[in-house]
């Protein structure tokens, strides 16, 4: 029988955690705050803000949302980071991707202070990843490391394959299953014959943006199936990369999407900021 690694609710667990904490934190007068920088008028983006704005609400984290045209000037985003990194009420900053390639995204990203730097995107903490002398762990990466450990599943020794190479999961998630002691391998676009590939993993991560990837016959019974995509189809429903009905039927475990990967980056952007937040005040 089948799994469902549900998001949803351990996320939830995972905020009266961060709750709890966060009370312990305002008594020694530390007050998290997360600033998020939406630029331009990308519809997912706007609700993935949305929901970044309303888990601050919940878990009282202090929180600034800057809605910005995607006519705005590089210099001007600068200045707005500047100004951010030396404010003592913001421990988190989060441009919010994509944004509008005008902008140069590697020399925005690249000004956040790394020690605010929640997304774990800018360089430094991207070496600290490969080092695994981490600082920040990046939100959706992390987020899946915990829907596979706290559903006790071992990644020691395991087959991890991991389907897209995108700085911003499938390298990142790759070097954290490695750091966990997991063999692994890493496919993408040009990976010659993938089915051959998926089938060897235990432990296979889907994160390539494409809907009905993975379909039944690329698992191996008994695998660990986490979906990291997001796909909005036509009629307007969200799917992932696996065909999560036929593969469920193969799989150990498997994340739904929606309510797999995506509330827990959410829960683990909380927890960065947090963690942020307590640092600084060291
Ligand atoms: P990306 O487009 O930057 O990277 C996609 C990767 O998939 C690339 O490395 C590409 O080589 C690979 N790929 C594409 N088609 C492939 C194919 N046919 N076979 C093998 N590999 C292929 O995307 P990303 O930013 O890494 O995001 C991946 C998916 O995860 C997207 O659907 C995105 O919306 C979703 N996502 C979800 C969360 C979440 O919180 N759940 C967070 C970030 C991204």
């Amino acid at each position: 029988m089948v799994r469902i690694l549900d998001g949803k609710r351990l996320a939830e667990k995972v905020k009266i955690e961060l709750l709890a904490e966060n009370s312990k934190l305002k008594e020694k007068k530390i007050f998290p705050g997360l600033a998020v920088i939406l630029i331009g008028e990308n519809p997912a983006s706007k609700v993935y803000v949305g929901s970044k704005e309303k888990a601050c609400q919940e878990l009282g984290i202090y929180s600034e949302v800057y809605r910005l045209d995607s006519g705005i000037g590089h210099e001007d985003i600068l200045s707005l980071i500047k100004k951010l990194n030396n404010d003592p009420k913001i421990h988190g900053i989060l441009v919010q991707l994509p944004m509008p390639k005008h902008l140069g995204e590697d020399e925005i990203i690249a000004a956040i202070d790394p020690g605010k730097d929640v997304d774990c995107f800018c360089q430094e903490n991207v070496g600290k990843i490969v080092t695994g002398n981490y600082g920040f762990l990046p939100c959706t990466p992390s987020g899946i490391l915990e829907l596979i450990k706290r559903n006790d599943i071992v990644i020691e020794g395991k087959e991890c394959v991991v389907v897209g190479r995108s700085n911003i999961v499938g390298k990142p998630v790759a070097l954290m299953l490695l750091n966990e002691g997991g063999t692994v391998t890493i496919c993408h676009s040009k990976t010659r014959d993938l089915k051959t590939e998926t089938l060897r993993a235990d432990i296979l991560v889907a994160a390539a943006g494409r809907a009905g990837l993975i379909t039944a016959d690329m698992v191996k019974p008994g695998a660990t199936v986490i979906d990291v995509g997001i796909n909005r189809m036509s009629s307007g429903k969200l799917v992932g990369d696996v065909d999560f009905e036929k593969v469920k039927e193969i799989a150990g475990a498997i994340t739904p999407v929606p309510g797999g990967v995506g509330p827990m980056t959410i829960a683990m952007l909380m927890k960065n900021t947090i963690k942020a937040a307590k640092k600084l005040a060291e």
